[in-house]
């Protein structure tokens, strides 16, 4: 049994931001109610300038439905500007079903979750996230088209872990470059918060590369399997973040870089697939500035999930989908640089740049509307 673990009360707390709930701007928040099929979902929509709000559906026993809201808007005000890192013509959504993924999700709530998606009209469109599989976005498709994420069986792109997972692990490379003077992954020491759909997918690409992986998982049968497939270490001690390593990628769930944790953490570069990573974005982003740990933004380098599935919206192919993913490469060594230059943390660094896009386009609109 690992020691550290994290106390998911803490990973959905009421941002300090903001006040109460991270209310940013946001366009439209839906709840959503459905006593037969107990489902309960909250549809966050944070901005729909660039195009259709996508983002994925979230399943979580949240402790209350304050927590889930929260969520709801942070996650749907992150793929705003994800979408807009990335220069897809997309907007920022998120819906998160407060329950347990494993004993409440039934086909029944899942369609009544399409229908309330279908109700938007294709304003939200809705994708795989934490508790989701391909299969319940399959279910999703039976009553809405405005899903994505769907199984190649079925026409969709299939399930998009692998691909953030590849976006990652070239962001974390970037990352690498910029802090290491190499690219080069081999040899390094890296430490694997969370070994689900994406970060067994990243310890397939990081091992293949000759890093030193280490992983770390609240779920210990999974841990014995990814550890056994790829030859990798589990970690047994009772403090993660203190662990001298080189990298540290955090795939489990938000908020995970805090006022405590920085304090601790001992590794130089921080790059991983969590949404959220940092639990105050201004707060942390310069904290981590400051140590001189270099911090890949996660809502860039994670974004090979909705490179994955906007393919179904544009019609383009696995070449084109792994050419953008390994663009995020480009995208981070340009983010890092340009946050030194400037003297920005990385994170605010690549939220100017997104928010500059979504200005710009909102600019242009309305000339053209007048
Ligand atoms: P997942 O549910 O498949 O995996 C999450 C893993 O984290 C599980 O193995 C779980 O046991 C583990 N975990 C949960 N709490 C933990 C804790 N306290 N300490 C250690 N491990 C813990 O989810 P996923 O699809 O792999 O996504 C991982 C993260 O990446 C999430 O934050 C998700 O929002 C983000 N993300 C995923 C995608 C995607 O394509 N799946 C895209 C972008 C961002």
């Amino acid at each position: 049994m690992i020691s550290e673990v994290l106390n998911a009360n803490e990973l959905h707390k009421i941002d300090p931001v903001f006040g109460q709930l991270s209310f940013d701007n946001h366009e439209q928040i839906v709840f959503c109610n459905d006593k037969d099929s107990g489902l309960k979902a909250i549809i966050g929509i944070h901005n729909t300038v660039l195009g259709p709000a996508l983002g994925g559906t979230r399943m979580w026993q949240y402790n209350n439905e304050w927590e889930a809201l929260n969520d709801a808007l942070r996650l749907s005000r992150g793929m705003s500007y994800k979408a807009a890192i990335t220069g897809l013509n997309l907007g920022g959504g998120k819906a998160v079903i407060i329950g347990d993924s494993k004993t409440q999700k039934t086909p029944e709530l899942m369609k009544r979750f399409g229908e309330f998606v279908h109700s938007l009209s294709g304003k939200y469109i809705t994708a795989e996230d934490v508790g989701m599989e391909t299969s319940d976005m399959d279910l999703v498709r039976e009553v809405t088209p405005y899903v994505t994420g769907i199984s190649e069986a079925k026409g969709g792109a299939g399930n998009p872990s692998p691909i953030t997972a590849y976006g990652v692990f070239m962001g974390m490379k970037a990352a690498a470059e910029f802090k290491f003077g190499t690219a080069v992954l081999e040899g390094k020491s890296v430490l694997v918060q969370g070994i689900g759909h994406v970060g067994e997918s990243l310890v397939e690409h990081l091992t293949d590369e000759g890093a030193n992986v280490i992983i770390t998982d609240i779920n210990e049968e999974r841990l014995n399997a990814v550890s056994t497939k790829y030859g990798v270490k589990i970690y047994r001690g009772d403090d993660i973040y203190s662990e001298t390593v080189d990298i540290y990628a955090p795939c489990a769930l938000g908020a995970t870089i805090n006022d405590d944790t920085i304090k601790r953490i001992q590794a130089k570069v921080i790059a991983g697939a969590a949404n959220n990573q940092l639990a105050n974005e201004n707060i942390h982003g310069q904290m981590l500035q400051d140590k001189g740990i270099v911090y890949a933004p996660d809502f860039l380098i994670n974004a090979g999930g909705i490179i994955n599935v906007y393919a179904e919206l544009e019609n383009y192919g696995k070449t084109e989908i792994i050419r953008k993913t390994e663009n995020i490469y480009n995208t981070t060594l340009q983010i890092l640089n340009n946050a030194e230059a400037n003297n920005l943390s990385t994170h605010q660094a690549a939220l100017n740049i997104a928010q500059g896009r979504i200005d710009a386009r909102k600019k242009e609109n309305s000339i053209n509307y007048y």
